[in-house]
């Protein structure tokens, strides 16, 4: 063995074994989070590791930054061959990949090789430019508890793009040595080591002992600076190039199962701690998601509430997750790091006051993340909807407020009302639960219980929610659509005073226990009465009843009004007169319809079908990038104190399109838009869904 053979083997050990140990402290600490079972559906999640994963589809949808970071990925994945064919190399130097293949594979091999080097390099510095001098917003941080690393990030891309200079060094350079036959060597597929090396010759010939002696440089640097970024990445924010594949095949953030839905919670199990106050209430999920933040900053630079001035942050709640763990699990996970372990047991048996005592002390809820971020989250899935590598931030929002509320009875005071009144009289404003039905009076429509009484049955089951049945502003969108399903001939029925809220609010709110107590009294309601199809207006309701609804065994077809309507139009059942006005008409995408369910085509189409002559324009941030109306999460209980109005921005957008009219298929989008055109002291109608086209039903005629 030569010492060239000795030096690596020994170097390769070292790392390889640190890599290990390093690997093996990460997984021990995602222990201590709480079970999380993820290993169904496993079809679905091969396609989102093939697409999201491998194409990079969401990290795509952003040009520039998106398809840098996809070359730096995809030529990683290239490269990687070749640095393989290095590592063996290091312990048999006479081993060549290109030798052992058929001609036309070596000459795509050393291709690829140089191509995607080359293309590395370029994404690489146009990544560190844009780190240091352009620094667009999202990548500055907000403050205290939202850092940006910089000087980590600047490392970690100059050593890719010395990793890249390293292997164009050495095959340029190895040209201009003699082959393995002792005659010069030919190129095969490496027209850029190829044009390299007559540059660096240039008029001055080089000698062959140094053509070798630089070229071994450019090999030993690569296989040196391999190993160090193996290692560093562990302990960098870079971690996500180890850990993102792995986040994405685990994700629940674009299937399998429910997306959007809130898990349950057990409220039986024996514990003192609800929801989560500290890293090892989450589940390992939560906790891979901090290792796989790239700090990219999409999350908070698509949320409302970051963008209009509020404290949070969604990159910060991850960023601190995997603080919080890096500093905590050292202490608590065996074997992890025995010299902390054992200060954190002196401290816990109170010998020695230290600063493992400290650290047991703080807990992520406080010490890194404040009520005021957890509360000013609408819930609106933006931030989930633009990671790039599947992360769910809200889901650690909604374990920390469940901690809040029902451990810690910690919520901004507005809440209380809402709680009382689902409460006592199932819903969050505290009215009669015998009015639930007033606004269907004089308009013939059967309740459920009627028709059972008369041995009938409905085909649909229209749930008309609590704003649609309360608010005065929301009754009209349910007459509205009440007098289209009538006029469409479907046989339909209201559950009248039997329905109640069906809990979403209070868990939003973080009161899982209410909910649930809500949730089931619904589902004992609805099954009692063998209802099947659900059809609803509010996209709140159609998403906890046909998504959350079946974690307590709850199954029903829950159609959203603005695809019930679609169908009923495409199929010609919806009376209309001809023609109509040319109104002009900006659409504003509700975020549970939008983000949660991807249904963004049916409102628009339902809008075209009804209304022909009308004009659809679209505001800036429009489907699935629509801009939350700020209502939900609970946000519409609760006092908006900081920055700008969510629904003021929002409405902005709207109103710039020049729309004459602004269309909206919720009844809380109604409430904040509506608010939003009063306080710009505009005129624009905010109309309904159902209310455009119930506007134009062709009255039924005397004879008829
Ligand atoms: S759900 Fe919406 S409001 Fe909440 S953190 Fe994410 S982007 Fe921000
Ligand atoms: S959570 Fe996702 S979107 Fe947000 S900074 Fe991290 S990687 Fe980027």
């Amino acid at each position: 063995m030569s010492v060239s053979q000795l030096v690596y083997a020994l170097l390769f050990t070292l790392a390889m074994g640190f890599f290990a140990f390093s690997a093996r402290r990460l997984v021990a600490f995602l222990r201590l989070g709480r079970p999380d079972p993820r290993l169904d559906d496993v079809g679905t999640r091969l396609r989102n590791l093939g697409l999201i994963g491998f194409a990079q589809t969401k990290i795509l949808r952003e040009r520039g930054a998106g398809i840098s970071h996809a070359l730096v990925f995809w030529g990683f994945l290239v490269v990687t061959v070749g640095t393989v064919e290095q590592m063996v190399q290091g312990f048999w130097p006479a081993f060549d990949l290109p030798h052992l293949l058929p001609s036309p594979l070596a000459f795509v091999f050393n291709l690829s090789q140089e191509i995607f080097s080359v293309g590395i390099l370029v994404a690489v510095s146009w990544l560190i430019w844009r780190r240091t001098v352009a620094t667009p917003k999202r990548l500055r941080g907000e403050g205290k508890g939202d850092p940006v690393h910089h000087g980590e990030a600047i490392l970690i891309l100059s050593i890719i793009a010395t990793l890249m200079l390293s292997i164009l060094v050495e095959s340029s350079f190895e040209l201009l040595t003699p082959g393995p036959d002792g005659g010069p060597r030919e190129p095969l597929g490496q027209p850029i080591a190829r044009w390299l090396s007559l540059f660096f010759v240039g008029s001055d010939p080089i000698t062959v002992p140094t053509a070798h002696l630089v070229s071994r440089i450019g090999w030993w640097t690569h296989a040196v600076l391999v190993l160090v970024f193996l290692n560093l990445l562990p302990y960098s924010k870079h971690l996500h190039v180890l850990t993102s594949l792995i986040n994405t095949f685990f994700s629940n953030t674009s299937g399998p199962g429910p997306v959007g839905a809130m898990k349950p919670m057990d409220l039986e199990a024996e514990t003192d701690v609800y929801g989560a106050s500290d890293v090892e209430h989450l589940s390992w999920k939560n906790l891979l998601d901090g290792y796989s933040c790239t700090e990219c900053g999409r999350c908070t630079a698509a949320c409302p509430a970051n963008t209009t001035g509020k404290m949070l942050s969604p990159r910060k709640i991850v960023v601190n997750v995997r603080q919080r763990l890096l500093e905590k699990a050292p202490l608590l996970v065996p074997g992890a790091d025995a010299a902390r372990r054992g200060a954190a047991e002196q401290a816990a048996a109170g010998t020695v006051a230290d600063a493992a005592a400290k650290v047991l002390g703080k807990k992520l809820l406080d010490d890194y993340i404040t009520e005021e971020e957890l509360w000013a989250c609408t819930s609106c899935r933006a931030c989930v909807y633009e990671c790039p590598v599947s992360i769910d931030q809200l889901e650690v929002i909604n374990e920390l407020r469940r901690n809040l509320v029902l451990t810690e009875s910690r919520f901004p005071e507005e809440l209380m009302p809402a709680f009382e009144g689902l409460e006592q009289k199932g819903n969050p404003w505290s009215f009669a639960p015998a009015d639930r039905g007033a606004w269907a009076e004089g308009m013939d429509i059967p309740t459920m219980a009627e028709l059972q009484a008369r041995g009938e049955k409905a085909d649909v089951l229209f749930w008309v929610g609590c704003m649609g049945s309360f608010d005065e502003r929301a009754k009209k969108i349910t007459v509205a659509f009440a007098r289209i399903l009538k006029a469409a001939d479907v046989r339909f029925a209201i559950l009248g005073q039997e329905e109640a809220c069906h809990g979403d609010p209070a868990r939003r709110m973080g009161n899982e226990y209410l909910y649930q107590v809500l949730a089931k009294g619904a589902i004992e309601v609805l099954n009692g009465y063998e209802v099947k199809t659900i059809v609803t207006h509010c996209p709140h309701c159609f998403h906890q009843m046909g998504t959350e609804f079946p974690q307590f065994g709850g199954h029903y077809e829950v159609i959203h009004h603005s695809e019930y309507l679609e169908r009923l139009l495409a199929d010609g059942r919806v009376p209309l007169e001809q023609g109509g006005d040319k109104l002009v008409v900006a659409y504003h995408d509700s975020c549970y319809l939008g983000r949660y369910h991807e249904i963004t085509e049916q409102p628009r189409a339902a809008l075209k079908r009804a209304l022909p002559v009308m004009t659809l324009v679209e505001p800036a941030r429009t489907k699935s990038r629509g801009l939350c109306c700020g209502a939900g999460g609970g946000r519409m209980w609760m006092e908006e104190k900081d920055g700008k109005r969510i629904n003021v921005e929002r409405t902005e957008e709207l109103l710039a399109t020049g729309a004459d009219t602004i269309a909206v298929a919720c009844p809380f989008c109604m409430t904040m838009i509506s608010d939003g055109v009063t306080a710009k002291s505009a005129a624009t109608p905010v109309m309904d869904l159902s209310e455009l086209v119930a506007a134009r039903l062709r009255e039924p005629t005397a004879a008829s």
